[in-house]
């Protein structure tokens, strides 16, 4: 069976959750054979194993935690000429896109980014223009490179040997033009990442101010999720930017999305029309973001967010 390369996001040791959804996937369509760039490996092997990795080819030079995406993609290339796989699955983030896109340079395969499911005979479906058109792609060109959105499909577990196989490779100089000079790890409380995120709870103008988030930030902490916002919370300070969801923010896909106070604009449907279920608390029964949702609540959020927050909190403390 041909190899499956799946590109693992991690940090140091830590394996992403995006990286147990790819590897589910991969075990579709082939034999997954996780890559691991960077240091690290020994620590995220078990992680990987759990996910059904056959194989992990590790290059662990300093030169992918010290230089930005290039180095990965040639890392890739070399990979992609050695080991003949199938297909190339990458994380849609914003470095996986972009290290996709260099490999199809590179291996003159063809690239499909922002997938939000594969099927049979890799044909990679996309969700455009918030959900009104779905488009079904296959590359027609080398071994297909996907980017799959994270969120997209389940990470199931299944055992794997996971077995280490060193790989090295000479990255050139024009791959170590932009020199990484200082990572600050973002200041996170205990609440889960936005785009990685089981449950979100998105707020939007009707949030009213600021000092009303907690609202917000409470319904999440009660279930476990992160939180969102909708751009007329970001624009108007209400809440960081880094948190907006919409073709201008982050994407998500999480299993549950709740929109509180937010009419649907089309443009924040981009970033999370793919979420399996939609819960939306909005004082305006015709709000269009009423057309999305599996599950909705005409009402004001001020009244019916406290007493949400309180009726999962007594559930989850019963
Ligand atoms: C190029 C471009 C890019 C953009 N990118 C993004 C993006 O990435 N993300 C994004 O979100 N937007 C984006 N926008 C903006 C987008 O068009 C909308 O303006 C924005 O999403 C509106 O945010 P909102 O739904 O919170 O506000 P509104 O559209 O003002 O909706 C507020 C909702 O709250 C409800 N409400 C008010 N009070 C209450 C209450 N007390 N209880 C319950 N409900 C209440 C109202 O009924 C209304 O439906 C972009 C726009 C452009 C032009």
């Amino acid at each position: 069976m041909a190899e499956i390369l799946v590109l693992v996001e991690h940090t140091g040791e830590d394996v992403k959750k995006v990286t147990g959804e790819l590897l589910t996937l991969a075990r579709k369509f082939g034999e997954p054979a996780a890559v691991w760039a960077g240091p690290g490996s020994a620590g995220g092997q078990a992680r990987l194993a759990e996910f059904g990795a056959v194989k992990v080819y590790v290059a662990d030079g300093p030169e992918f935690d010290d230089y930005v995406v290039a180095p990965k993609a040639e890392l890739l290339a070399a990979l992609v000429a050695a080991a003949s796989p199938a297909a190339v699955l990458v994380p849609s983030t914003a470095e996986g896109r972009e290290i996709g896109g260099r490999l199809a340079i590179k291996t003159g395969s063809g690239v499909l980014t922002d997938a939000v499911a594969v099927e049979e005979g890799l044909l990679a479906e996309q969700s455009n223009f918030g959900g009104a058109i779905i488009v079904k792609s296959r590359v027609r060109t080398g071994a297909p490179i996907i980017a799959i959105r994270p969120n997209s499909g389940p990470a199931e577990p299944a055992p794997g040997a996971a077995e280490i196989v060193p790989f090295s490779v000479e990255i050139s100089d024009a791959a170590k033009t932009a020199h990484i000079t200082e990572r600050v790890v973002a200041e996170r409380g205990e609440r889960p990442e936005l785009t990685e995120a089981s449950i979100v709870v998105s707020g939007g103008r009707g949030v009213g101010s600021g000092e009303n988030f907690p609202l917000i930030e409470k319904l999440a902490d009660s279930l476990g999720a992160a939180v969102g916002a909708s751009r007329a919370a970001t624009d108007a300070g209400w809440y960081p930017h880094q948190f907006q969801v919409g073709q201008t923010g982050k994407t998500v896909s999480p299993q549950l999305y709740l929109a509180v106070g937010i009419s649907g604009a089309i443009q924040h449907r981009a970033g999370m029309q793919t979420a399996k279920t939609i819960m939306v608390i909005n004082k305006d029964a015709e709000a269009p973001i009423f057309e999305l949702a599996d599950f909705g609540v005409v009402g004001d959020l001020f009244n019916v967010v406290p007493q949400l927050t309180e009726e999962i909190q007594k559930r989850s403390d019963g």
